[in-house]
Protein backbone atom coordinates (compact mmCIF):
# COMPACT_ATOMS: atom_id res chain seq x y z
CA UNK A 1 0.00 0.00 0.00
CA UNK A 2 1.88 3.29 -0.67
CA UNK A 3 1.60 6.90 1.07
CA UNK A 4 1.60 7.31 4.70
CA UNK A 5 0.54 5.29 7.61
CA UNK A 6 -2.25 6.41 9.68
CA UNK A 7 -0.98 5.68 12.66
CA UNK A 8 -3.53 4.92 15.58
CA UNK A 9 -1.53 3.63 18.17
CA UNK A 10 -1.21 5.03 21.79
CA UNK A 11 1.66 5.88 21.70
CA UNK A 12 4.19 6.70 19.12
CA UNK A 13 1.76 8.87 18.00
CA UNK A 14 1.65 11.25 14.49
CA UNK A 15 3.34 14.23 14.40
CA UNK A 16 2.41 17.56 13.23
CA UNK A 17 4.23 19.12 10.41
CA UNK A 18 5.39 21.96 12.52
CA UNK A 19 7.13 19.64 15.33
CA UNK A 20 8.65 17.63 12.36
CA UNK A 21 10.09 20.65 10.71
CA UNK A 22 10.92 21.87 14.16
CA UNK A 23 13.48 18.86 14.37
CA UNK A 24 15.01 19.21 11.30
CA UNK A 25 18.00 21.62 12.47
CA UNK A 26 21.25 21.48 13.03
CA UNK A 27 22.85 20.41 16.79
CA UNK A 28 24.01 23.36 19.10
CA UNK A 29 26.32 23.58 21.95
CA UNK A 30 24.44 21.60 24.77
CA UNK A 31 26.12 23.70 27.32
CA UNK A 32 25.50 26.65 25.45
CA UNK A 33 23.55 29.31 25.73
CA UNK A 34 20.98 28.86 23.04
CA UNK A 35 20.32 25.45 25.06
CA UNK A 36 20.15 26.95 27.84
CA UNK A 37 17.11 29.30 26.69
CA UNK A 38 15.30 25.67 25.49
CA UNK A 39 15.52 24.32 28.16
CA UNK A 40 14.38 26.58 30.90
CA UNK A 41 11.34 27.44 28.32
CA UNK A 42 10.70 23.57 27.76
CA UNK A 43 10.64 22.41 31.68
CA UNK A 44 8.39 25.71 32.51
CA UNK A 45 6.02 24.31 29.47
CA UNK A 46 5.94 21.39 31.16
CA UNK A 47 5.43 21.99 34.60
CA UNK A 48 2.13 24.07 33.08
CA UNK A 49 1.23 20.27 31.95
CA UNK A 50 1.76 18.94 35.24
CA UNK A 51 0.22 21.94 37.17
CA UNK A 52 3.27 22.11 39.07
CA UNK A 53 5.68 24.56 40.53
CA UNK A 54 7.80 22.03 41.81
CA UNK A 55 10.26 20.04 40.03
CA UNK A 56 10.63 18.29 36.71
CA UNK A 57 13.42 16.88 34.95
CA UNK A 58 13.64 15.58 31.36
CA UNK A 59 15.70 11.80 30.85
CA UNK A 60 16.93 11.30 26.80
CA UNK A 61 14.64 7.91 27.42
CA UNK A 62 11.31 6.00 26.84
CA UNK A 63 8.73 6.54 29.09
CA UNK A 64 10.09 3.61 30.96
CA UNK A 65 12.96 5.16 32.07
CA UNK A 66 11.58 7.46 33.99
CA UNK A 67 9.33 5.07 35.42
CA UNK A 68 13.05 3.43 36.37
CA UNK A 69 14.03 7.09 37.96
CA UNK A 70 11.47 7.33 40.27
CA UNK A 71 12.03 3.93 41.34
CA UNK A 72 16.02 4.47 42.09
CA UNK A 73 15.75 8.45 43.22
CA UNK A 74 12.50 7.53 46.00
CA UNK A 75 12.76 3.94 46.80
CA UNK A 76 15.02 2.68 48.77
CA UNK A 77 16.03 -1.33 48.68
CA UNK A 78 13.75 -2.90 51.30
CA UNK A 79 11.31 -0.29 51.35
CA UNK A 80 7.99 -1.81 51.23
CA UNK A 81 5.81 -0.10 48.37
CA UNK A 82 2.12 -0.80 47.44
CA UNK A 83 1.86 -1.30 43.68
CA UNK A 84 -2.11 -1.08 42.13
CA UNK A 85 -2.04 -2.79 39.06
CA UNK A 86 -4.64 -2.84 36.34
CA UNK A 87 -2.99 -4.13 33.34
CA UNK A 88 0.35 -4.33 31.52
CA UNK A 89 1.39 -0.76 32.82
CA UNK A 90 1.01 -1.69 36.15
CA UNK A 91 2.86 -4.54 36.31
CA UNK A 92 6.07 -3.02 34.92
CA UNK A 93 6.18 -0.48 37.34
CA UNK A 94 5.67 -3.15 40.13
CA UNK A 95 8.75 -4.64 38.27
CA UNK A 96 10.92 -2.22 38.22
CA UNK A 97 10.46 -2.12 41.93
CA UNK A 98 11.25 -5.67 42.67
CA UNK A 99 13.85 -5.43 40.61
CA UNK A 100 15.49 -2.60 42.40
CA UNK A 101 15.02 -4.88 45.64
CA UNK A 102 11.71 -2.98 47.13
CA UNK A 103 9.16 -5.03 48.98
CA UNK A 104 6.33 -5.25 46.13
CA UNK A 105 2.88 -5.79 47.76
CA UNK A 106 0.87 -5.93 44.54
CA UNK A 107 -2.80 -5.18 44.67
CA UNK A 108 -4.25 -6.43 41.21
CA UNK A 109 -7.81 -5.39 39.41
CA UNK A 110 -9.27 -7.05 36.58
CA UNK A 111 -7.56 -5.93 33.43
CA UNK A 112 -10.34 -3.81 31.98
CA UNK A 113 -11.64 -2.39 35.24
CA UNK A 114 -10.11 0.42 37.30
CA UNK A 115 -8.73 -0.26 40.86
CA UNK A 116 -11.03 0.57 43.19
CA UNK A 117 -10.35 3.26 45.33
CA UNK A 118 -11.75 1.78 48.56
CA UNK A 119 -10.04 -1.11 48.41
CA UNK A 120 -6.67 1.11 48.14
CA UNK A 121 -7.94 2.93 50.68
CA UNK A 122 -8.65 0.86 53.30
CA UNK A 123 -5.58 -1.00 52.53
CA UNK A 124 -3.50 1.57 53.15
CA UNK A 125 -5.65 2.35 56.34
CA UNK A 126 -4.92 -0.57 57.90
CA UNK A 127 -1.23 -0.32 57.51
CA UNK A 128 -0.85 1.81 61.08
CA UNK A 129 2.90 1.53 61.11
CA UNK A 130 3.28 3.21 58.53
CA UNK A 131 5.19 0.83 56.91
CA UNK A 132 4.36 1.05 53.39
CA UNK A 133 6.98 3.63 52.00
CA UNK A 134 5.22 4.45 48.22
CA UNK A 135 2.37 4.03 46.39
CA UNK A 136 2.82 2.99 42.76
CA UNK A 137 -0.08 3.62 40.46
CA UNK A 138 -0.64 3.92 36.66
CA UNK A 139 -3.03 6.63 35.76
CA UNK A 140 -4.20 5.86 32.24
CA UNK A 141 -3.78 1.88 31.53
CA UNK A 142 -2.92 1.73 28.46
CA UNK A 143 -3.22 -2.08 27.81
CA UNK A 144 -6.97 -1.64 28.79
CA UNK A 145 -8.31 1.93 28.17
CA UNK A 146 -9.16 2.70 31.68
CA UNK A 147 -8.08 4.86 34.07
CA UNK A 148 -7.89 5.31 37.65
CA UNK A 149 -9.35 7.57 39.81
CA UNK A 150 -6.00 9.01 41.66
CA UNK A 151 -7.29 12.23 42.62
CA UNK A 152 -9.92 10.06 44.88
CA UNK A 153 -7.51 7.48 45.89
CA UNK A 154 -4.46 9.90 46.69
CA UNK A 155 -7.23 12.06 48.93
CA UNK A 156 -8.64 8.84 50.71
CA UNK A 157 -4.93 8.57 51.81
CA UNK A 158 -5.37 11.15 54.07
CA UNK A 159 -2.33 11.67 56.71
CA UNK A 160 -0.61 8.35 55.36
CA UNK A 161 2.92 9.57 54.61
CA UNK A 162 3.92 7.03 51.69
CA UNK A 163 4.83 8.84 48.45
CA UNK A 164 2.44 8.68 45.50
CA UNK A 165 3.92 8.02 42.36
CA UNK A 166 2.04 8.16 39.07
CA UNK A 167 2.64 6.77 35.81
CA UNK A 168 1.34 9.02 33.76
CA UNK A 169 3.25 8.42 30.06
CA UNK A 170 -0.23 8.61 28.38
CA UNK A 171 -2.70 10.61 30.62
CA UNK A 172 -0.69 13.76 30.76
CA UNK A 173 -2.28 16.38 28.36
CA UNK A 174 -5.13 14.03 27.51
CA UNK A 175 -6.57 13.39 31.08
CA UNK A 176 -7.07 16.08 33.83
CA UNK A 177 -4.01 15.80 36.03
CA UNK A 178 -3.35 18.62 38.64
CA UNK A 179 -0.10 17.33 40.38
CA UNK A 180 0.24 20.25 42.99
CA UNK A 181 -3.51 20.56 44.09
CA UNK A 182 -3.71 16.61 44.02
CA UNK A 183 -0.69 15.92 46.29
CA UNK A 184 0.87 13.62 43.93
CA UNK A 185 4.38 13.54 44.96
CA UNK A 186 6.21 11.26 41.77
CA UNK A 187 4.80 11.34 38.19
CA UNK A 188 6.46 10.54 35.26
CA UNK A 189 5.50 10.97 31.71
CA UNK A 190 6.87 10.79 27.83
CA UNK A 191 7.18 12.82 24.89
CA UNK A 192 5.20 9.95 22.26
CA UNK A 193 1.77 9.90 23.55
CA UNK A 194 -0.37 13.71 24.19
CA UNK A 195 2.87 15.75 23.41
CA UNK A 196 3.16 14.85 19.77
CA UNK A 197 6.84 14.43 19.89
CA UNK A 198 8.53 11.26 18.72
CA UNK A 199 9.53 8.60 21.52
CA UNK A 200 12.75 9.50 23.21
CA UNK A 201 12.54 11.85 26.05
CA UNK A 202 10.99 10.96 29.27
CA UNK A 203 9.44 13.22 31.82
CA UNK A 204 10.20 13.08 35.86
CA UNK A 205 7.78 15.59 38.42
CA UNK A 206 8.66 15.51 41.90
CA UNK A 207 7.84 16.66 44.80
CA UNK A 208 9.82 18.93 47.56
CA UNK A 209 8.43 15.96 49.94
CA UNK A 210 9.86 13.01 47.43
CA UNK A 211 13.51 15.35 47.38
CA UNK A 212 13.73 14.92 50.69
CA UNK A 213 13.48 11.18 50.51
CA UNK A 214 15.91 11.03 48.25
CA UNK A 215 18.22 12.95 49.55
CA UNK A 216 17.74 11.11 53.49
CA UNK A 217 19.62 7.68 51.45
CA UNK A 218 22.70 7.10 49.26
CA UNK A 219 21.13 6.91 45.23
CA UNK A 220 22.95 4.42 43.99
CA UNK A 221 22.47 5.75 40.30
CA UNK A 222 24.41 7.56 37.79
CA UNK A 223 22.29 8.07 34.87
CA UNK A 224 18.67 8.86 36.86
CA UNK A 225 20.54 10.41 39.87
CA UNK A 226 18.22 13.34 40.24
CA UNK A 227 20.63 15.24 42.53
CA UNK A 228 23.04 15.48 39.44
CA UNK A 229 20.04 16.86 37.26
CA UNK A 230 18.77 19.50 39.47
CA UNK A 231 22.84 20.73 39.94
CA UNK A 232 23.26 21.20 35.94
CA UNK A 233 19.72 22.70 35.92
CA UNK A 234 20.90 25.58 37.83
CA UNK A 235 23.56 25.72 35.12
CA UNK A 236 20.99 25.18 32.20
CA UNK A 237 22.58 22.17 31.69
CA UNK A 238 21.44 18.23 31.64
CA UNK A 239 24.23 16.21 33.06
CA UNK A 240 25.15 14.18 29.86
CA UNK A 241 24.37 15.07 26.09
CA UNK A 242 20.28 15.81 26.10
CA UNK A 243 18.45 14.59 22.61
CA UNK A 244 19.07 18.31 21.38
CA UNK A 245 16.37 16.77 18.02
CA UNK A 246 13.82 15.88 20.40
CA UNK A 247 14.43 19.07 22.63
CA UNK A 248 13.83 21.14 19.44
CA UNK A 249 10.67 19.34 18.52
CA UNK A 250 9.14 19.68 22.36
CA UNK A 251 9.63 23.26 22.13
CA UNK A 252 7.48 23.42 18.87
CA UNK A 253 5.03 21.38 20.77
CA UNK A 254 4.20 23.37 23.46
CA UNK A 255 4.17 26.27 21.57
CA UNK A 256 1.16 24.31 19.65
CA UNK A 257 -0.45 23.58 22.72
CA UNK A 258 -0.17 26.70 24.62
CA UNK A 259 -1.94 27.93 21.45
CA UNK A 260 -4.58 25.50 21.90
CA UNK A 261 -5.22 25.72 25.28
CA UNK A 262 -4.38 22.91 27.97
CA UNK A 263 -8.69 22.77 28.54
CA UNK A 264 -9.42 22.65 25.18
CA UNK A 265 -6.62 20.06 24.20
CA UNK A 266 -8.45 17.90 27.24
CA UNK A 267 -11.88 18.50 25.63
CA UNK A 268 -10.52 17.55 22.49
CA UNK A 269 -9.05 14.06 23.75
CA UNK A 270 -12.66 13.51 25.90
CA UNK A 271 -14.80 14.38 22.45
CA UNK A 272 -12.69 11.85 20.56
CA UNK A 273 -13.32 8.70 23.05
CA UNK A 274 -17.12 9.93 22.83
CA UNK A 275 -17.13 9.73 19.39
CA UNK A 276 -15.27 6.84 18.94
CA UNK A 277 -17.20 4.93 21.69
CA UNK A 278 -20.64 5.99 20.93
CA UNK A 279 -19.84 5.25 16.81
CA UNK A 280 -18.12 1.50 17.89
CA UNK A 281 -21.12 0.74 19.44
CA UNK A 282 -24.00 1.65 16.89
CA UNK A 283 -21.77 -0.85 15.19
CA UNK A 284 -23.21 -3.41 17.55
CA UNK A 285 -19.84 -4.37 19.05
CA UNK A 286 -18.25 -4.19 22.52
CA UNK A 287 -16.04 -1.83 24.79
CA UNK A 288 -13.94 -3.16 27.37
CA UNK A 289 -14.04 -0.04 29.49
CA UNK A 290 -17.11 0.77 31.63
CA UNK A 291 -17.94 4.41 31.02
CA UNK A 292 -16.94 5.63 34.13
CA UNK A 293 -13.08 5.38 33.77
CA UNK A 294 -12.78 4.88 30.10
CA UNK A 295 -9.33 5.98 28.77
CA UNK A 296 -9.52 9.45 26.90
CA UNK A 297 -6.53 8.24 25.47
CA UNK A 298 -7.17 4.56 23.77
CA UNK A 299 -10.38 2.61 23.30
CA UNK A 300 -10.14 -0.70 23.63
CA UNK A 301 -12.83 -2.65 21.51
CA UNK A 302 -13.48 -6.19 21.73
CA UNK A 303 -13.81 -8.48 18.63
CA UNK A 304 -16.51 -10.11 17.56
CA UNK A 305 -17.55 -13.26 18.20
CA UNK A 306 -15.43 -15.42 15.27
CA UNK A 307 -13.68 -12.70 14.39
CA UNK A 308 -10.17 -12.32 16.22
CA UNK A 309 -9.39 -9.23 16.58
CA UNK A 310 -6.03 -9.23 15.09
CA UNK A 311 -7.80 -10.52 11.62
CA UNK A 312 -9.78 -7.07 11.97
CA UNK A 313 -6.44 -5.24 12.72
CA UNK A 314 -4.38 -7.36 9.88
CA UNK A 315 -7.14 -6.12 7.14
CA UNK A 316 -7.04 -2.94 8.59
CA UNK A 317 -3.34 -2.15 8.15
CA UNK A 318 -3.22 -4.71 4.57
CA UNK A 319 -6.38 -2.95 2.81
CA UNK A 320 -6.41 0.92 4.54
CA UNK A 321 -3.00 1.46 5.63
CA UNK A 322 -4.13 2.18 9.06
CA UNK A 323 -2.45 0.82 11.83
CA UNK A 324 -4.39 0.02 15.02
CA UNK A 325 -2.99 -1.31 18.46
CA UNK A 326 -3.66 -5.25 19.73
CA UNK A 327 -4.80 -6.17 22.86
CA UNK A 328 -1.92 -7.49 25.14
CA UNK A 329 -1.47 -10.61 27.96
CA UNK A 330 -4.76 -11.93 27.94
CA UNK A 331 -6.67 -9.85 25.77
CA UNK A 332 -4.26 -10.49 23.16
CA UNK A 333 -6.18 -11.03 20.19
CA UNK A 334 -9.21 -10.49 21.86
CA UNK A 335 -9.27 -6.87 21.94
CA UNK A 336 -8.13 -3.99 19.30
CA UNK A 337 -7.11 -1.11 20.45
CA UNK A 338 -7.69 3.05 18.43
CA UNK A 339 -5.48 5.02 19.98
CA UNK A 340 -6.36 8.41 19.77
CA UNK A 341 -4.20 10.80 21.70
CA UNK A 342 -1.52 13.61 20.82
CA UNK A 343 -1.81 14.81 17.23
CA UNK A 344 -5.04 13.69 15.75
CA UNK A 345 -7.94 15.27 14.32
CA UNK A 346 -11.99 14.46 14.20
CA UNK A 347 -11.78 13.37 10.20
CA UNK A 348 -9.00 10.99 10.85
CA UNK A 349 -11.23 9.03 12.91
CA UNK A 350 -13.55 9.24 11.03
CA UNK A 351 -11.72 7.35 8.46
CA UNK A 352 -10.58 4.49 10.83
CA UNK A 353 -14.68 4.25 11.75
CA UNK A 354 -15.33 4.29 8.34
CA UNK A 355 -12.61 1.75 7.36
CA UNK A 356 -13.67 -0.35 10.69
CA UNK A 357 -17.42 -0.66 8.92
CA UNK A 358 -15.71 -1.98 5.25
CA UNK A 359 -13.53 -4.57 7.09
CA UNK A 360 -16.31 -6.09 9.22
CA UNK A 361 -18.59 -6.40 6.81
CA UNK A 362 -15.54 -8.22 4.25
CA UNK A 363 -14.59 -10.56 7.37
CA UNK A 364 -18.38 -11.09 7.32
CA UNK A 365 -20.11 -9.18 10.43
CA UNK A 366 -23.59 -8.25 10.08
CA UNK A 367 -23.04 -4.58 9.73
CA UNK A 368 -25.55 -2.33 8.85
CA UNK A 369 -23.30 0.10 7.27
CA UNK A 370 -23.37 3.80 7.87
CA UNK A 371 -24.64 3.10 11.67
CA UNK A 372 -21.25 4.01 13.36
CA UNK A 373 -20.36 6.56 10.51
CA UNK A 374 -23.42 8.50 10.87
CA UNK A 375 -23.43 8.20 15.30
CA UNK A 376 -19.57 10.20 14.57
CA UNK A 377 -20.60 12.78 11.76
CA UNK A 378 -23.63 13.53 14.56
CA UNK A 379 -21.26 14.21 16.99
CA UNK A 380 -18.86 16.58 15.07
CA UNK A 381 -22.20 18.15 13.65
CA UNK A 382 -23.10 18.58 18.02
CA UNK A 383 -20.34 20.36 18.27
CA UNK A 384 -20.36 22.79 15.55
CA UNK A 385 -23.81 24.44 16.74
C1 LIG B 1 3.70 4.16 26.83
C2 LIG B 1 3.58 3.97 28.27
C3 LIG B 1 4.70 3.81 29.12
C4 LIG B 1 6.12 3.87 28.65
O1 LIG B 1 6.42 3.00 27.68
P1 LIG B 1 7.76 3.21 26.85
O2 LIG B 1 7.62 2.21 25.77
O3 LIG B 1 8.89 2.94 27.75
O4 LIG B 1 7.77 4.63 26.37
C5 LIG B 1 4.49 3.67 30.47
N1 LIG B 1 3.27 3.69 30.98
C6 LIG B 1 2.17 3.85 30.25
C7 LIG B 1 0.84 3.87 30.90
C8 LIG B 1 2.29 3.99 28.86
O5 LIG B 1 1.21 4.15 28.11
Amino acid sequence: MTGEQYLFLPGPTPLPERVIMAMSRSMINHRGPEFKEILYRVTSGIKQVYHTNQNVLIFPASGSGAMEAAVVNFISPGDKVLAVSIGVFGDRFAKIAGTFGAQVEKMDFAMGKPADPDAVIDRLRADNKKEIKAVLITHNETSTGVYNDIKKIKAGMADHPALFMVDAVSSLAALELKMDEWGLDVVVSGSQKAFMVPPGLSFLAFSEKALKVHQSFKNTSFYWDITAGLNYLDKGQTPYTPALSLFYGLDEALKMMEEEGLDNILLRHKDYRDMVRGAVKAMGLQLLADEDNASTAVTSVIGPANIEADTIRKYMLEKFNIVLAGGQQSLANVIFRIGHLGYVRQLDLLAVLSALEITLEKLGYPINKGAGLIKAQEFISKRLD
